[in-house]
């Protein structure tokens, strides 16, 4: 099994070999396929198991796939395709950077919105188009209140550590993202029935999660 073998577009397979990832972890190597297929999955491993492109590299693919969805033209509203809920800013960041990367010359736009910085910044580097947004459960409801951001679109939902922020109170918050997408995930939220997972990722939007614990 190499990522060699998976194809998931031309330019990201490239960016995969330039981050010289060629065998897929135990966490990949599970959930890739299963995303792939458009189904939702909750997964649990451990930090420093390749969680993120997990999670990352079925989001850029599909969106690639996807030719970027249709987008109503001439709008100022921000219509990001995939969000990535994280429960701090630096575990946000370090995605971002690590989704920036994966998503070189595909020409799928990564964003990042968290708390803590003037949001109006924010707004205009996200005026300039969003493909996949990295945020905070808080910021993003702060930009949803503007009406500047809509979850209209989004196709992808992906929730890291949701266990942690379960813990960090974060669950109203992200109830109030996910009732604003067209197609909320049929499967229950995290707090429904897990705790102590390490991380969960909600993959495609629209269909019931797969359980995978490594
Ligand atoms: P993560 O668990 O997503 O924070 O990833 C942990 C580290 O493993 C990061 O430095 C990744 O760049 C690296 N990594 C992730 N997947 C692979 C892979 N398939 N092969 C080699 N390194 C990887």
């Amino acid at each position: 099994h190499a990522f060699a073998d998976i194809d998931l577009g031309e330019a990201l397979n490239l960016n995969i070999r330039r981050c010289k990832y060629v065998t897929p972890t135990p966490i990949q190597r599970h959930a890739i396929p299963i995303l792939l297929a458009g189904m939702d999955l909750m997964a649990c491993a451990q930090t420093g198991s390749g969680k993120t492109a997990a999670f990352c590299f079925p989001i850029i693919s599909g969106i690639m796939r996807d030719q970027h969805g249709e987008r109503p033209l001439g709008s100022r509203t921000v219509y990001p395709l995939a969000l990535i809920l994280s429960p701090s800013r630096e575990l946000a960041s370090q995605i971002h950077d690590k989704a920036k990367k994966f998503s070189y010359q595909t020409g799928v736009k990564v964003v990042v919105a968290y708390g803590g910085t003037p949001i109006d910044q924010q707004l205009m580097e996200l005026e300039k188009g969003v493909d996949i947004l990295v945020a905070t459960p808080g910021r993003l409801n702060e930009l949803l209140e503007r009406a500047t951001v809509t979850m209209q679109m989004i196709k992808f939902l992906a929730l890291d550590e949701a266990d942690r922020m379960m813990d960090m109170g974060f669950e109203p918050q992200i109830r109030k993202i996910v009732e604003q997408m067209d197609m909320p995930p049929r499967g229950r939220l995290a707090s429904d029935f897990l705790s102590n997972y390490i991380f969960l990722a909600v993959g495609m939007v629209g269909s019931s999660p797969d359980l995978i614990t490594l």
